[in-house]
């Protein structure tokens, strides 16, 4: 039966039936008492999430991409300077981004399949005694190669040379699902999109901006208008929005966060660690490297997975697709071909994991590859089975 099967794409990613059922909601009228009502609440909750007390919640109708862009848009000047580190397709993006907007990007490139590299970006604040860079840029979670950086590094790496720059972070397939402190860490503009750990369908932008990034606002004389944070910061004071507000984003928003928060955050956290933990040990026995470089940077969200040398990882997703209804995601950009990833984040549990490593064995074994059938799963299972036993089960067994 087609279309039943869970996706292990690293984003869109799979969506509750509560979650599809609220966003089948009717019209309301977005400048009437039922939406005013609702959206204090819920940026309230997103604080949360978000892991601030102070920051403002703005959201925009767009993907996680126009989250950059409002992020750029609204703090920087033509011309400023911005700190970045490039290690995978989706930093690489950003800072495409940040040149189309004429901004004097100092890249820092680290191997795709490392973490942003704190101690290099420390050493440039550092020999930075003029100030001329206005931004620190930082993709937390690495979607293409399956990394994940620390903010918090990064953070001590501006406050080694009390650098004033402002911390840009696109947490757009980290927060809801991995742990992100923005206060704690200091984040001054932090990203994320709808469709990621938040379960929903794509099409909201949802930004966290610090008090110290509202007063860089005002100088910020990029252009922007849709993506303006001024608008959105005062209409969501009032209830209210400055355009037409996609209602059925906002019902389904109002239902994820509040299953997260029932959840409770650190277990969300958890149950990924969990279930990357599974995969990662499936990969292992099916004796195949991560792209990411070191065990501590691996993602909780996705894995990628290199694929020997000389077999295009491309035939291995089609293969998947068209043979099992299965979808993983594809190698981009520098690694393409290289590896497949899979996704495991967001509405995931650990039989739905086992369900995707199982695919993903088949489709490799088809295509000829070396692994024994079974073999990640049953890796996966003696996790599952120990990390989600109680400790009065565990002793009982
Ligand atoms: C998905 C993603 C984005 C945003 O992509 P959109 O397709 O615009 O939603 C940005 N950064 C990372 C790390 C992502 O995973």
């Amino acid at each position: 039966m087609k279309g039943l099967n869970p996706v292990f794409i690293p984003g869109p990613t799979n969506i509750p039936e509560a979650l599809r059922h609220a966003m089948a909601a009717p019209t309301i009228d977005h400048r009437g008492p039922a939406f005013a009502e609702m959206l204090p609440s819920l940026l309230a909750d997103l604080r949360i999430v978000f892991g601030t007390k102070a920051a403002g919640i703005v959201t925009f109708p767009s993907s996680g991409s126009g989250g950059w862009e409002a992020a750029l848009a609204n703090t920087l000047s033509p011309g400023d300077r911005v700190l970045a580190a490039r290690h995978g397709m989706f930093s690489h993006k950003w800072i495409d981004m940040c040149r189309r907007f004429g901004l004097d990007v100092e890249v820092i490139d680290a191997p795709w399949g490392e973490a942003a590299p704190a101690a290099e970006m420390a050493a440039r604040l550092e020999a930075d005694k003029a100030r001329k860079i206005k931004a620190v840029l930082v993709t937390h979670n690495e979607t293409a190669t399956g990394v994940t950086s620390d903010v918090g590094a990064v953070r001590a790496a501006l406050d080694a040379s009390a650098h004033p720059a402002l911390l840009l972070v696109d947490g757009v397939s980290s927060i809801a699902s991995i742990p992100f402190r923005m206060d704690e860490w200091g984040v001054d503009v932090a990203v994320t999109g709808s469709q990621k750990g938040l379960m929903l369908a794509t099409g909201l932008a949802i930004v966290a901006v610090s008090e110290k990034a509202q007063g860089a606002m005002a100088e910020a004389k990029l252009p922007r208008w849709f993506f303006d944070f001024r608008d959105m910061l005062k209409a969501g004071a009032t209830g209210s929005y400055p355009y037409t507000p996609p209602t059925q984003l906002f019902a389904g928003l109002r239902l994820s966060t509040t299953m997260l928060l029932e959840e409770g955050l650190e277990n969300v956290y958890a149950r990924h660690r969990r279930i990357a933990d599974g995969v990662r040990a499936a990969i292992a026995a099916w004796g195949m490297p991560l792209c990411a470089a070191r065990p501590e940077i691996a993602s909780d969200t996705v894995s990628a997975v290199m694929t020997p040398p000389g077999f295009d990882a491309n035939r291995l997703t089609a293969h998947a697709f068209s043979a099992y209804d299965v979808s993983f995601g594809v190698g981009l950009g520098d690694v393409a071909g290289k590896l497949f990833r899979i996704g495991h984040l967001g509405a995931m549990t650990d039989v739905m994991a086992l369900s995707g490593l199982a695919a993903a064995e088949m489709a490799m074994v088809d295509l000829g590859l070396k692994i024994e059938l079974g073999s990640g799963v049953a890796a996966a299972q003696a996790l599952y089975r120990k990390a989600s036993a109680t400790p009065a089960e565990r002793k009982a067994a």
